[in-house]
């Protein structure tokens, strides 16, 4: 029986959210531990002068997967949130002044390369195939799916190869396409769940896939909208959210869990899923158990993703652009290499623009424009900066860009400004050095290879979130709810 169990989930995240709903609507009381005074992690809200700017996730793909956790739990996802969908996709501009409109129209897409590289269309196709191939496998099949044996990882081992997954994203739509402005095009996208296009395995393309089959969506009322509608539905079958109750320490006795320490409080409970960062799970909330420190300094050798550095601001002016657009700079290998390792920043940026009152202008006030900007920067492993000094100088510089490139009169029309550096990630999200999506997705950090859904010394201990499998992105950290609490509901019925 699970009606006795009990389970704490630490933190608020999409990840920790999705766990939580699964788990309640499962018969497991639970309660969800959030440090910040607002749900949603990484999807915090931040709202100032009638502007509402969206923190991180606005890509919203796949509805399926989030419709399927407003399903387990006997609800549907549209009697709680609108999803309004986006097009195009994503708007490419580059250095030079050419432009592409990314979308799932094959006639526009067609046109678009033929005009660029009419021996590009056969390749394209192609590679659409292979991506197709890809997301078969890799998200349809195995996304939600916890490895925990290496077994696991032996037998999909055949179709990785047959995938040729040990090649980088870049290395693979470059097998199909040959124009490199192009191959920027249909390469970029590992980068929006902190893969090095250059070294992130080619499993990565399958974004393409899933962007083409299930479109990209932006939630009335924002991202922020969504997390509400989560945390509505959670609350409505029973589920208790603590915020601003930071869990402190997780109590063991031998190699169980008995308790959270939150804020200062004990909780006992049956099962505990964290969806914190990773590094700081082991490191500091499991400090008295060997496990921890153990696992923790092993982790802290691994490769983590980039930072980003962050600017939310609100103009008079909505501009009439595209909602999503990526602004290439004049180098792309070169500088993705130094976001990924440098120990200073670049001067020439590439950035991504998000125009969400585009889409829906109650997002700022009548008549104006609430914006977003980021730019992948290293992390504070590689770049030990002082972002108090860095960061106003980075910030000017970007706008500064923006107002010349695609914001004219950006200066004037400002109403609101402020910035997230990877200072924050590291304090705000107890993030490890300051990464912005976790682990670096690469082959030898996925599946098996990245840390388990459930620990495999703590038995009563399971991972959520970007830190485990799948990994970082909606998509991905959902998916990581669906085969964490797959075991934890498992095990609760034992
Ligand atoms: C700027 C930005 C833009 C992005 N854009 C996109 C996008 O467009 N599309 C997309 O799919 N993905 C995007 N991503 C990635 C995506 O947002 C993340 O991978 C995903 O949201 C991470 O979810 P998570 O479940 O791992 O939890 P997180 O969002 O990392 O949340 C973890 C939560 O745990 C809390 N916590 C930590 N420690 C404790 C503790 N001790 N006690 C209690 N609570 C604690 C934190 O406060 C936080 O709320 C973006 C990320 C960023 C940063």
């Amino acid at each position: 029986m699970t009606s006795e169990r009990t389970a704490a989930v630490i933190g608020a995240g999409f990840g920790g959210l999705a766990l939580a709903i699964r788990l309640q609507a499962a018969g497991i009381q639970t309660s969800l531990f959030e440090k910040r005074d607002k749900p949603g992690g990484r999807a915090y809200v931040y709202e100032d002068q009638g502007f509402i700017f969206d923190a991180g996730p606005t890509v919203i793909t796949d509805p399926p997967c989030l419709e399927e956790v407003f399903a387990s739990a006997g609800r549907r996802m549209s009697d709680y949130v609108e999803l309004l969908p986006v097009s195009p996709f994503y708007r490419l501009l580059f250095d030079d002044g050419y432009a592409f409109d990314y979308d799932n129209d094959q006639d526009l897409l067609d046109r678009q390369i033929a005009m660029k590289s009419p021996d590009d269309i056969e390749g394209y196709r192609r590679f659409l195939d292979y991506s197709r191939a890809v997301y078969a496998k890799g998200y349809k099949e195995l996304g939600a799916v916890p490895f925990l044996s290496f077994k696991d990882m032996i037998r999909v081992a055949p179709d990785l190869a047959k995938l040729q997954a040990w090649r980088s994203v870049y290395s693979m739509v470059s097998k199909f396409i040959k124009d490199e402005q192009l191959r920027q095009v249909f390469s970029f996208h590992s980068l929006l769940v902190g893969g090095n296009p250059f070294s992130t395995s080619s499993i990565y393309t399958l974004i393409h896939a899933l962007e083409r089959q299930g479109g990209v969506w932006f939630p009335r009322g924002g991202t922020g909208a969504l997390i509400a509608a989560m945390v509505r539905l959670f609350q409505d079958i029973g589920g208790n959210l603590r915020l601003s109750t930071p869990v402190d320490r997780i109590e063991t006795a031998g190699d169980r869990i008995t308790a959270v320490i939150a804020a200062g409080e004990r909780h006992p409970v049956d099962l505990v899923a964290s969806n914190g960062d990773i590094v700081h799970t082991y490191r500091d909330l499991l400090s008295n158990h060997p496990h921890g420190a153990s696992k923790a300094k092993s982790l802290m050798n691994k490769r983590f993703s980039m930072s980003l550095f962050v600017i939310y601001f609100g103009l008079r002016r909505n501009h009439p652009i595209a909602h999503h657009t990526v602004l290439f700079g004049p180098r792309y290998r070169p500088l993705i290499t130094e976001i990924f390792g440098s120990d200073r920043l670049a001067e020439d940026f590439s950035l991504y623009l998000h125009a969400p009152s585009v889409t829906d202008p109650s997002l700022a006030p009548p008549g104006m424009g609430s914006y977003y900007v980021l730019a992948p920067v290293p992390h504070l492993g590689h770049a030990p900066l002082d972002w108090s000094v860095e960061g106003p100088r980075y910030r000017d510089l970007i706008l500064d860009h923006l107002e010349q490139r695609i914001l004219p009169g950006l200066r004037d029309d400002l109403v609101t400004v402020r910035h997230f550096t990877p200072d924050d990630f590291k304090s705000e999200l107890n993030a490890f050095v300051g990464s912005a999506f976790s682990l670096e997705p690469i082959l030898t950090q996925s599946a098996w290879f990245r840390p388990h859904n459930r620990d495999d010394r703590i038995h009563n201990l399971y991972i959520v979130g970007a830190g485990t499998h799948p990994g970082a992105g909606v998509p991905g950290v959902v998916g990581s709810a669906k085969a964490t609490a797959g075991l934890m509901i498992a095990d609760a019925r034992r």
